[in-house]
C-alpha cells in the first residue's frame, strides 16, 4: 500500500534492536485518514470471505481493527494483555513472547466473545517473529473459530513470522513489507505485488 509505505518513510524512525517506530501516525497519535484507507484495503481483501468478527490484541490492534471493522459492519473483540483470572474458566488464555519488550505476558479473552460461530479477521499494526499472532491463533483454537484471515500493517519481511504463517497456509496481506532496515535509518520495502 503505497499510501502506508510513503508514510513509513516520512516518519518511521528506525530504533536499535529492529525496532520500527511509527508513534506519530500509527500506535499512539493515530492518523484517521491513514487507518481508514487500511481499514478499506483489508475489507477490499477479505470482503467475500464470510468474516463475522474482527479480532486483535490491545493495545496498539486496536484502532486497526476498529477502522476495519466500520467496513465489514462488524464487532470487534480484542485479546486482554492484563492478567484477568480465570477462576471459572469463562476466558481462553495464551502466553505471548513480547520481541519489543523481551518477556512473556499471559493474553486472556472472554468466552462469551468468540466461538465456533465466528469466521474471524486477526489484524495487528506488526507481524515480526510472530509471537504475537501464535497467541491469537492459539485463542481461535481454543474457541474453535475459524481464521478467515490476517490483515497487518507493517511486516518485518526479515523476521520469521509472515513466512511461517504463508507456510502453514493462512490468508495472509501485510500492506508493507519492510525487507531491510539498519540504525543509519536506511529501509527497503518489498515490491508491491
Ligand atoms: P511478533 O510477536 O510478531 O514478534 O511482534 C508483533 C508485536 O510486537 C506487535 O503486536 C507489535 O506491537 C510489536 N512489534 C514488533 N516489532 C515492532 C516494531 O518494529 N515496532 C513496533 N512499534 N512494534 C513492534
Amino acid at each position: 500500500m503505497q499510501l502506508l509505505e510513503q508514510r513509513i518513510l516520512k516518519d518511521g524512525q528506525v530504533r536499535p534492536g529492529n525496532v520500527l517506530k511509527v508513534d506519530c501516525f500509527l500506535n499512539h497519535q493515530l492518523d484517521i485518514t491513514l487507518l481508514d484507507e487500511i481499514g478499506k484495503a483489508f475489507y477490499e481483501t477479505y470482503k467475500n470471505d464470510g468474516i463475522n468478527k474482527i479480532l486483535t490484541i490491545e493495545a496498539s490492534g486496536i484502532a486497526i481493527a476498529c477502522m476495519t471493522a466500520r467496513h465489514f459492519g462488524v464487532p470487534v473483540v480484542f485479546a486482554k494483555k492484563a492478567k484477568s483470572k480465570n477462576i471459572d474458566g469463562d476466558v481462553y488464555t495464551s502466553t505471548v513472547h513480547s520481541f519489543t519488550y523481551g518477556k512473556d505476558y499471559d493474553i486472556t479473552l472472554s468466552k462469551k466473545f468468540l466461538g465456533p460461530e465466528d469466521k474471524v479477521l486477526i489484524v495487528d499494526d506488526f507481524l515480526a517473529v510472530g509471537k504475537a499472532m501464535h497467541g491469537l491463533l492459539d485463542v481461535c483454537k481454543q474457541a474453535g473459530a475459524t481464521v478467515g484471515g490476517i490483515g497487518i500493517a507493517i511486516e518485518k519481511g526479515f523476521q520469521p513470522g509472515g513466512e511461517t504463517l504463508r507456510g502453514q497456509g493462512y490468508k495472509l496481506t501485510s500492506l508493507a513489507i519492510v525487507d531491510y532496515m539498519d540504525d543509519e535509518g536506511n529501509l527497503r520495502f518489498r515490491p508491491q505485488e
